[in-house]
Formats: C-alpha cells, structure tokens, sequence
C-alpha cells in the first residue's frame, strides 16, 4: 500500500477545522492528527510515500454532486458531456463523486434504462458514481421493478411533474409510486413545475411571436413551481414518503419545503449554482453580436432562471443558511449552442434545456464564502457532506475521517481561478461556450485525491478514465 501525508493544512469539516494531517493509505483515511504527529516512533513525514505540503490551504473532503445528466438524450439531441468528459470536468473542479440520472422512459423497462446507464459509464468514470433511478413511464411494470431498486444501491428516484409525453407523471402516477417508496424506504426526488400548464403557456407565447430564450423563463411562471412543489408535498404527506426536490429556483417554492419541514415532514431541497448568480433579466434577456437576442439559449434550463427584481436568488442564499434548502448540486446537463441549443432559433421551446457546470460548482460555491454569503463549514456540508447523507453515502464518503474512502481536494484560498473558455480560458466540459464565462474566484483546486490515488494536482490531470466506480449507496442517512 502507498501512504500519503496531507500536512501543514486546515481541515474543514461541516461543524468546524482545525488544523490537522491528514495520512491515507491506499484508498482510505486511516488518520487525521495532531500537525507533526509522531506515531510509533515512525516520523511520519520522511515515512509517507507521498507528502503534500497543505500550508495556508484548506483540507475538504471531496466534492458529491448529486445532480448530473451525461449522455442523456433530451429534446432531440444528447447531453454533450460523455461519462469520461464530464468526470474528468468535475474532477478538474474538485468534485470525487456525481450521481447521474438512469434513464426509464415510456414504454420501456426500467431495469434495461439502468442496464444501459451502467454500461454508459463502467469504465469511463474518473471519478467514483452513483445513479438515481428516473421514472419517466409509471405503471404496473416499474412499480414493480421499484422492489429492486434498494438491493441495486439505488436508493433514490425521480418523477416528473413537467415534460408531458417525455418523462411526466401524473398525480395518480405519482402517487402510487410514492406509496411503493414508502414501503422500501427509497427517496422520492421530484422536478416540480406544472407541465401541463407550462406547455399552454408556451404554445400562447410563441403563436404571439414571442419566441426567444427570454420567454422560457415566463412560460414557467414561478406558479407553476409553487403550486407543483406544493402538491408533491401534500402528495408525499399522504403517503408518508420522505420527498427530494431538486432544482429550486423560486423563493415562493422554497416557503412551501420550509412549511412542510415545520410541519415534521421528510422534504429537502437542493438548489443550483445558476439559481444564486444568474437571473432571468442578465442571462436569458441577454442580447450578443454572435447570437444576438438567441444568446439567452445558454441559460436555457428548467426549472428557469429567475428575476433578479423579485428577489429570488437572495432568497436561495438566505435558505442555504436557514437549512431551508439543503444542497447544492449542478443538475449539469450541458448542450453546445452550434448544433444543439440552436434548434430552438425563432421557438424557445425547442432549445435542449440545461446548463453545464459540473467543474465549477465547489468554486461557485466557494465564492460564497468570500463574499460573506456562506460559512467555511457550511460551504463543506452544501457541497459534500450532506449530499454524502442525504443519499447513503455518509461515512464513506462526504467527511474526512479514518476509515472514510480517500476522497480529498486540497483548497487554496490565496489562489484565483478565471472561469470560461474565452481569453486563453478553457475549461475542460464538453461545450462549446460556458454559462458562467468572465465569472473571477478568489480560490482554487489544488490537489484533487479520489480513493487515495492523486487526479488533479497543481493544473495537471494525472488521472485515467476507469479510476472511478460504481457506488452502491444505503438509505438516506438525512431523515427526521
Ligand atoms: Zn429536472
Ligand atoms: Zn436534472
């Protein structure tokens, strides 16, 4: 086995730091100790195979994004980052485990939609994975199939309130599944947004030509949010299922998870690094000499961007730091604008939905915690450990602790990082512009370790597709 020795660092953890060494062996942590420990009479630093000097820097454990679509066939097209690109982009941002979406649809059988995901990324992976299971076509079939899913490591899965004909779920779709996780213990993740509703609005919109990027983001009015969000809540009350919503991006949305959570219910929330920075007036109103009034189609995703005027990404903060939203995660699904988002030129609704941002989200993030929005600590947990909860994983992965896997990303809080692709910038997504170009981060990803072996270090990738894994998780360590 090949030690390693992270010394000199401050180790960050969800409830607080300290200065510490951090010494792995193999792919685990076997010791977090006193700075210039002397263990059996062994000086630790002249004995390590490795010795990463971690002076003035921050020690975290890996980044857990719990969010990702690769290789997801959407609106005619497919995600543009594949299993190998889009891991080797989140390592490259210090992010050790993703959690990606397996796909059922329709008309086919949920276990060949998994069968396909796993043989998509076995293999390819840089760094360690997870699926949650999506449920795109409920009925007596898959709820069946739901029986399994547990034994899998597949403990979690999403529904749909919105895509009718795509992945939507209707209320009596949604229940039944939701009486079937309540008996398995599995959680329910929901895209909440009123679909049905959303596509009248759409249809009315383009027939009165209003048909850039800008009007997705009136199409799916917040209303919609709240209400969808509201109704899976009183849907997963009934049923006594612990509810996920993924995506928040309307404060109104937002105050219902915080009724339901002081009412004692088992709901959460993650919200997305677009969501707190960008809004729908700067981005999707956005006007460019090479798009012109189509260069919103960048920020085109769903749930949408919100208006900066009505408050809704300060919203977002504040509930990050009330615990009223839990954790942040990219829904990272990225399409080029040449090829891609540009089927949707003259009508909005053809645009593939999604914004890539599997690298940055660990520095968007940290960014938070510099501009005062966010503490150290709770920048960890957002990122790491209460992902690693909140879909069994904890202890394993998510803190840095012995016995814990080696997942370890070495944070320089004097370091700068430029984010894009322009100007000599290039980030390493598989897209052909970025959503977050000109974005400035007063830190940076250092050294990046999953399960001991050293991926990223000091602007080399040093990793090969194959190191990550599959990871089969337990329940959810985050329930009330
Ligand atoms: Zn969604
Ligand atoms: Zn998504």
């Amino acid at each position: 086995m090949t030690t390693t020795l992270i010394t000199g660092g401050t180790v960050v953890s969800a409830t607080g730091r300290a200065a510490a060494d951090v010494l792995i062996d193999g792919e685990k942590i076997v010791g977090v100790l006193t700075p210039g420990s002397v263990l059996l009479g062994t000086d630790l630093a002249e004995s390590a195979d490795t010795v990463i000097d971690a002076t003035g820097k921050y020690v975290i454990p890996g980044g857990i994004d719990a969010h990702t679509h690769f290789e997801l066939p959407f609106g005619g097209t497919e995600a543009s980052d594949t299993f190998e690109s889009g891991t080797r982009a989140a390592a490259w941002g210090g992010t050790t485990t993703v959690i990606d979406f397996a796909v059922q649809t329709t008309g086919t059988k949920v276990q060949d939609g998994l069968a396909k995901w796993h043989a998509k990324a076995a293999g390819n992976c840089a760094i360690d994975y997870g699926f949650h299971q999506i449920m795109g076509g409920v009925d007596d079939d898959s709820l069946k199939a739901m029986a399994g899913f547990v034994d899998e490591g597949i403990t979690s899965y999403k529904m749909f309130m919105a895509y009718p004909g795509v992945f939507y779920s209707d209320d009596g779709q949604i229940l039944r599944a939701m009486q079937k996780a309540a008996d398995y213990g599995l959680l329910t993740m929901m895209h909440a947004e009123n679909g049905p509703a959303i596509d009248v609005l759409a249809a009315q919109l383009v027939e009165a030509g209003k048909t850039t990027p800008y009007f997705h983001g009136i199409a799916r009015a917040w209303q919609m949010e709240e209400e969808a969000t509201h109704r899976a809540i009183m849907l997963a009350q009934l049923t006594n299922a612990p509810l996920y919503v993924v995506h928040v991006s309307a404060k109104q949305a937002v105050q219902q998870l915080a009724w339901a959570r002081d009412n004692g219910q088992n709901v959460f929330g993650e919200t997305c690094p677009q969501y707190l920075y960008l809004s729908l007036e700067e981005q999707l109103g956005a006007v460019s000499k090479e798009w012109g009034d189509f260069e919103g189609a960048k920020w085109v995703c769903s749930t949408p961007l919100r208006s900066r005027e009505e408050g809704h990404q300060d919203h977002m903060w504040q509930a990050l730091r009330t615990n009223d939203l839990q954790m942040v995660s990219t829904d990272h699904c990225p399409f080029c604008m040449k090829g891609q988002k540009d089927l949707g030129i003259g009508d909005f609704r053809k645009i593939p939905n999604g914004i890539g941002s599997v690298e940055h989200r660990m520095d968007l993030m940290y960014q938070g915690v510099v501009t005062g929005e966010l503490t150290l600590e709770r920048w960890v947990e957002l990122t790491s450990t209460t992902p690693a909860r909140m879909f069994g994983m904890y202890g394993q992965k998510g803190v840095i602790t012995p016995g814990a896997d080696a997942d370890v990303v070495v944070y320089d809080p004097n370091g700068h990082t430029s984010i894009g692709i322009g100007d000599g910038k290039t980030h390493h997504m598989n897209m052909d512009h970025s959503a977050w170009e000109g974005f400035e981060i007063d830190g940076h990803v250092d050294t990046v370790i999953s399960r001991g072996k050293v991926i990223v270090d000091r602007n080399q990738y040093l990793g090969a597709k194959g190191d990550g894994k599959f990871i089969k998780r337990g329940l959810s360590q985050y329930l009330i």
